[in-house]
């Protein structure tokens, strides 16, 4: 973390202190601006303050559970499109590169024959010949990257449903410090206020949560009643929430 205000790094303090009525030791951490930029009015926020608002921080971006069947299920089912598609994409272009093939075969038989001169010949064959290394060439791309988008969706996805678990189970620090790394960067405090930037994907979920939530009446605890209850206007696969692969889901 950063202070909003002058820019230098968020440090945790310790201190405790001993209540002699109950002959108890209070230690705790307080997260203070290090004020090493020069001068700055910023003040201690606790560390369960810290904590809370890094909660909120994940809950904000964390998919209901309701989705992920369904989100997992639409995977399944564009593996399955994708490999279809990439498998018909090679066909085509090996068909391509066996006319080419031909051709070349043709001219050199006309060349041999006497039927073009050697200055045709050479320059249609170089011509000819590009073609079938361009051809190779989109052969090896679309093998490679034919679903070069599955797998960051699905690690995106793995990510994402965990988010409310860690953001609501109890005394797990790192767990949800390492989370927070993983949606988020630039983690800055102002007047004991937590901000962050989403990563991609991860700002759309919060942009499209935050919709969702702001078109319904206000819950007693929102954060809850997304898990169960609230759908969304649109569902996630319409096309608005996923930039990453925009192009892809339109589709649906
Ligand atoms: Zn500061």
């Amino acid at each position: 973390m950063k202070c909003g205000e002058c820019g230098a790094t968020i440090t945790p303090e310790y201190h405790k202190k001993f209540y002699k009525r109950t002959n108890r030791l209070a230690e705790y951490y307080m997260y203070r601006c290090t004020k090493k930029l020069g001068p700055c009015s910023q003040r201690y926020l606790s560390q369960a303050e810290v904590g809370n608002q890094l909660r909120k921080l994940v809950l904000d971006v964390a998919i209901p559970v309701a989705w992920i069947p369904r989100w997992l299920k639409l995977l399944d089912e564009h593996e399955v499109i994708e490999k279809q598609n990439q498998e018909a994409n090679i066909q085509r272009l090996e068909e391509d590169e066996k006319v080419v093939e031909q051709k070349l075969n043709l001219l050199l038989d006309s060349y041999l024959d006497g039927v073009i001169d050697q200055e045709s010949y050479k320059s249609k064959k170089n011509e000819l010949f590009e073609r079938k290394l361009k051809t190779q060439e989109k052969i090896s791309q679309v093998r490679l990257n034919g679903s070069s988008w599955l797998e960051p969706f699905r690690e995106f996805m793995n990510v994402a449903k965990n988010g409310a678990k860690i953001a609501r189970a109890k005394n797990n620090c790192e767990e949800l410090a390492s989370f927070a790394k993983n949606i988020g960067s630039n983690f800055f405090l102002t007047n004991r206020h937590l901000s962050a930037d989403y990563k991609l994907g991860f700002n759309t979920l919060f942009s499209e949560l935050s919709r969702s939530t702001r078109t319904r009446a206000r819950l007693p605890d929102f954060l809850c009643e997304r898990d169960t209850r609230i759908e969304l206007a649109s569902h996630p696969w319409e096309g608005r929430i996923l930039p990453l692969y925009e192009s892809r889901i339109s589709s649906f």
